[in-house]
């Protein structure tokens, strides 16, 4: 073990300093990536020890590696969550998710507002393994309470949908879980953790796409899933024969121990070394953007022909209240907005001097998308229409440009 760091330093501090769990030969300041599959041992009886999990060594790399522990230390820092596990995307990290809490016969409540892939993953992948996803409004308790019953086996959500911005009370839904004893699992890829801790509003556990803010500038794709340690598994008729079996909750146990070793879709140890340093500036970036993010929302208001922009930290937003109170004075780094037609739309995109066009989120450039035709391109205009993508709306990613540059270039590509 490397020196202790004092316990009396702010998580942002720690992110930063976090010990290695072995001194690195070298006194690399960052952790070396160590691309190996498998580690060598000096007796069979230690084999044995290791391979059984009696003994902390890694011995195959689908199953851990120093590299990517440490980037998932250094989460677990920052998050102070009870156990996180890295993924080789955002999707995968929601997969292995409901692989780890779903069963044939059980259902999940979520919302029709979903990320693209996340929507196919409930409405078509999960529902080929006998799993049901109930689609509701979950900004009405109500409509939420009457569709959980003894098989639900997860609340789903994205805290900021896209491109929609509907936000839900998260202490309500939080609420209705505990009663009913179902885990509240939240998408919180839109807001990082440096700026909104999930689990002071009752999310058990958390997934992110890290391919977002926190590589650093679209470096790779990856995924995190943060378990905080509070819910009470024996309510889970799939994990309750894992509770106090180890130090891990009955989730994190059933996700380190099965569903991540048999789907293989770990983090490659070159992702998380560049993650880990993506983390390292992750608060200072996502202040610079948000801040530009919301001035820019303010100035695209004003401009001709802007029907409507959707950016919940505006303060005529439906759910500017609730944004306030769950994520504060800003809203995460993207806004919308809608122009005349479909047509206007395209001419707009095409019209960007500077903006580039291309989907993903947060990279430290600027980018703009036509959301129906792209992301949602392949589905019917009825499940579009069910999920409220507009032909008319203009995603805005924002990056770290100077606020000036980019209000010019919105402003030229809609007048011209
Ligand atoms: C991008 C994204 C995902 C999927 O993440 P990948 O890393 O692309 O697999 C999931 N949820 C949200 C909210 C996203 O923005």
């Amino acid at each position: 073990m490397e020196k202790e760091i004092c316990d009396c330093l702010s998580n942002e501090t720690k992110l930063l300093h976090e010990p290695y769990l072995e001194k690195d030969a070298y006194n690399s300041l960052n952790m070396p990536v160590y691309h190996a599959v498998a580690y060598d041992f000096e007796t069979a009886a230690q084999m044995e020890l290791a391979f059984t999990g009696k003994s902390p060594e890694h011995v195959y790399s689908r199953i851990s590696n120093p590299t990517v522990q440490h980037f998932e230390r250094r989460v677990k820092t920052i998050t102070n969550a009870a156990e996180v596990i890295s993924f080789n995307s955002g999707m995968a990290a929601i997969a292995n998710t409901f692989m780890t809490v779903a069963y044939s016969g059980g259902n999940i409540v979520t919302s029709p507002h979903l990320f693209g892939n996340t929507y196919s993953f409930f409405a078509s992948t999960l529902k080929d393994f006998g799993v049901e996803t109930r689609f509701c409004d979950l900004t009405k308790p109500d409509e939420v309470k009457a569709n959980i019953d003894k098989n639900t086996c997860a609340i789903f959500l994205e805290i900021i949908t896209n491109p929609q911005m509907e936000i839900a009370d998260l202490c309500v839904l939080a609420d209705i879980c505990k009663k009913r004893g179902v885990p509240l699992i939240a998408d919180t890829t839109i807001v990082p953790f440096t700026a909104f801790h999930a689990a002071d509003f009752g999310v058990d556990i958390e997934v992110v796409s890290s391919t977002k803010y926190i590589s650093g500038g679209a470096t790779s794709l990856g995924g995190l899933v943060i378990d905080y340690g509070s819910f009470d598994w024996q309510h889970s008729k799939k994990l309750n024969y894992l509770i106090n079996q180890s130090i891990l909750s009955a989730f994190s146990a059933k996700m380190r121990m099965e569903i991540y070793r048999n789907f293989g879709a770990c983090m490659t140890p070159q992702v998380a070394y560049m993650q880990t340093i993506g983390l390292e500036t992750l608060a200072v970036r996502y202040e610079r953007a948000v801040k530009t993010c919301k001035n820019l929302a303010e100035k695209t208001v004003k401009l001709p022909n802007v029907f409507s922009v959707n950016y919940p930290a505006l303060p005529n937003h439906p759910y500017y209240a609730v944004s306030q109170r769950q994520f504060g004075e800003y809203a995460g780094a993207m806004f919308t907005f809608d122009l005349a037609s479909r047509k206007a739309a395209f001419k707009f995109i095409d019209n960007l001097k500077l903006i580039r066009r291309a989907t993903n989120l947060f990279d430290n450039k600027t980018l703009a998308i036509h959301p129906a035709s792209t992301i949602f391109g392949t589905f019917t205009e009825e499940t579009r229409r069910s999920m409220d993508i507009s032909q008319n709306t203009i995603r805005i990613s924002v990056g770290l440009e100077s606020i000036d540059d980019l209000y010019n270039d919105i402003a030229q590509a809609i007048g011209k």
